[in-house]
């Protein structure tokens, strides 16, 4: 796929480009002083939610078509581009009537072929520039279904946002970053501009300015961070979204490093390092909470802790399995008989526990 840029004219081509605004829209005022303070903070271009995909019905579900008209005025006002999400043919339509300059598709509509091809066709034939945020499951295949979807009706001004992915387990993250799957993207697609998302990343307003400057160690091209003129009233996404100020000053600080190569390379791989270390410890974590389970079952039933035929199968199996793997048995052994005998203790301690 040959992309074209997605800069639209007069937006500097320089490492971040911003796209900052509200989650939601959420009236003219809050619109229109969000977008004032943007603009005196020198960002360019102004997100806005119109349609608000929420995971339960009843929640703030976006004012819809009457918003576009306040987005037209920012346009109008203060001079900035402005871009909303879509996720059907009528927000197509609607977007397209008022002036949109760009437009993005949400987590959850990504992951949906037949929602994705619905916007794709409606946009056949229009050049404007769209941004395709990842799927809310991590499926680098499914993502790229979806940029090709778009290049396939024509749209070749692609970018994509790079906003985690989401997790039963509790992590420090609203949706973990999974780092290595956006690399393997730019890697395939070295044309493919890639901006993060830290506010849907991080969930948080403390974690916004460390993850966006880990995405530009990681060369992305740019970021996507909420911004609410009063964020604690935020009608959503309210505990992450920060105000104008707050983003101009984290701006400031961000260290935007030269691109070298090697470095580079190497920064991509431990940050692959850092992942799979993560999912390791988060796999022993869910381990362990069986064994305690496990531990309370046998206090129950009046079962020994250990049971020397169970763990001799558990050894050959898993030194079997490993050999397979490529991994000297030896050192897989190691590894067992360090998370047995953790495991043995959080039994013993878990039963202590319940005996008192
Ligand atoms: C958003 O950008 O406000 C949004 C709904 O994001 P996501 O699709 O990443 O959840
Ligand atoms: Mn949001």
């Amino acid at each position: 796929m040959e992309f074209e840029s997605i800069l639209l004219p007069g937006v500097e081509d320089k490492r971040p480009i911003i796209i900052s605004g509200p989650c939601s829209a959420e009236t003219e005022e809050q619109v229109m002083e969000t977008a004032q303070k943007l603009a005196e903070k020198g960002v360019k271009i102004f997100r806005a939610g119109v349609w608000k995909p929420r995971t339960k019905p009843g929640g703030f579900e976006g004012v819809g078509t009457p918003a576009l008209k306040w987005l037209q005025r920012v346009r109008k006002e203060t001079g900035m581009y402005v871009a909303t999400e879509v996720a059907t043919e009528k927000h197509v339509y609607e977007s397209l009537k008022y002036n949109m300059d760009m437009l993005w598709i949400g987590a959850r509509t990504t992951a949906n072929p037949f929602a994705v091809q619905e916007i794709a066709d409606t946009l056949r034939g229009v050049d404007i520039p769209v941004l395709i945020k990842n799927p809310v499951n991590p499926d680098l295949e499914l993502w790229i279904g979806a940029i090709e979807r778009l290049y396939n009706a024509g749209i070749k001004k692609i970018g994509v946002i790079h906003r985690g992915f989401s997790t039963n387990d509790k992590t420090v993250y609203r949706n973990i970053p999974q780092w290595h799957i956006p690399i393997e993207l730019k890697r395939r697609y070295p044309n493919l501009p890639v901006i993060c998302d830290p506010s849907h990343i991080g969930g948080k307003r403390s974690m916004i300015k460390t993850i966006s400057q880990q995405a530009m160690d990681l060369n992305y091209y740019g970021l996507i961070i909420e911004s609410h003129r009063n964020p604690d009233d935020a009608w959503s996404d309210s505990s992450q979204q920060i105000t104008p100020d707050t983003l101009a000053e984290i701006l400031s600080e961000l260290v935007i490093r030269d691109q070298v190569q090697s470095t580079e390379d190497l920064s991509d791989l431990r940050r692959q390092i850092d992942d799979l270390d993560n999912e390791i410890l988060q796999l022993l974590s869910k381990r362990m909470r069986v064994s305690r389970e496990i531990g309370l079952y046998k206090l129950e039933h009046d079962m020994p802790v250990l049971q020397t035929g169970r763990y001799d199968h558990i050894r050959k199996d898993r030194v079997e399995q490993a050999e397979k793997m490529e991994m000297a048995g030896e050192f897989v052994l190691k590894v067992l008989e360090a998370i047995h005998t953790e495991s043995v203790r959080q039994q013993f301690e878990v039963m202590e526990k319940a005996k008192k």
